[in-house]
């Protein structure tokens, strides 16, 4: 039996019967796996703590026939203070949804897990704004798996430019000679694309200290949330949550 020992974060947590967990992990070594947790549903289980959805830990596996058996863990971090803030728990329920929806089986992306754990510090340390950390979030993601959109240079000409159209389906910036009306073009402004340019390119624990305008956070917010939709497909049981949250929030 060849064990294998990974770090990672705990995406899900289902009931299998009444005593044995399923957990989803997004794991260093394998990227997204899922494990039978055994007994992990017993308060006496050693596995219990570590099997909550956030926790981050190390993790020995083996592989059965179509699943990982998990058979010890370790928590480093169990994230689980992130409960104790309803705000909080929300935006980190969507992270780990889109971990997940944007992840494929035993697909390994260090950076993509590197970028989890840190928004999910961020989350729990800071009074980052949460939805300039989801959006910077978004952007780094969906970069990391392959689709970065180019907010350099026009994707057709190659031109640079400092303003001009975001074409989801072409996956970046248009400029106005290149233009043709299409489904999903947003207008881009000059201070709306150096935002842009910031969100690739900032680190997330400098999130704090950037100016912003909400307008232009907003509207870039709906453009990404639309470019992750394209390129990913399903839109997020919590990406809905957070905007009935954010609903119920301009009702006051
Ligand atoms: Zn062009």
């Amino acid at each position: 039996m060849a064990l294998i020992k990974v770090q990672g974060v705990v995406l899900k947590s289902m009931d299998l019967n009444d005593n044995d967990k399923i957990i989803t992990l997004y794991t260093d070594k394998l990227g997204k796996v899922k494990a039978v947790a055994h007994g992990a549903k017993k308060q006496s289980s050693k596995l219990m703590a570590s099997t909550q959805p956030f926790c981050f830990g190390e993790f020995l596996l083996y592989k059965g026939k179509s699943l990982y058996t998990l058979k010890e863990s370790s928590i480093n971090e169990s994230f689980q203070e992130l409960l104790l803030d309803f705000d909080k728990i929300i935006y980190g329920s969507y992270f780990i949804e889109l971990i997940d929806g944007i992840s494929e089986d035993e697909n390994k992306n260090v950076s993509l897990l590197a970028l989890l754990l840190k928004t999910l510090y961020i989350l729990k340390d800071t009074d980052t704004n949460l939805d300039l950390l989801k959006l910077t979030f978004n952007f780094k993601a969906i970069s990391l798996s392959g689709y970065m959109p180019n907010v350099k240079t026009c994707v057709r000409c190659k031109k640079d430019l400092d303003c001009g159209y975001f074409s989801i389906i072409q996956g970046g910036m248009i400029c106005s000679k290149c233009f043709t009306p299409e489904r999903d073009i947003y207008g881009i402004n000059k201070e709306t694309l150096t935002f842009l340019r910031i969100l690739k390119n900032i680190k997330l624990e400098d999130l704090r200290d950037i100016n912003y305008n909400k307008k232009t956070l907003l509207y870039v917010e709906t453009i990404m949330d639309n470019y992750l939709n394209y390129y990913i497909g399903a839109e997020f049981k919590s990406q809905m949550l957070i905007k009935k949250l954010k609903k119920s929030k301009e009702m006051v």
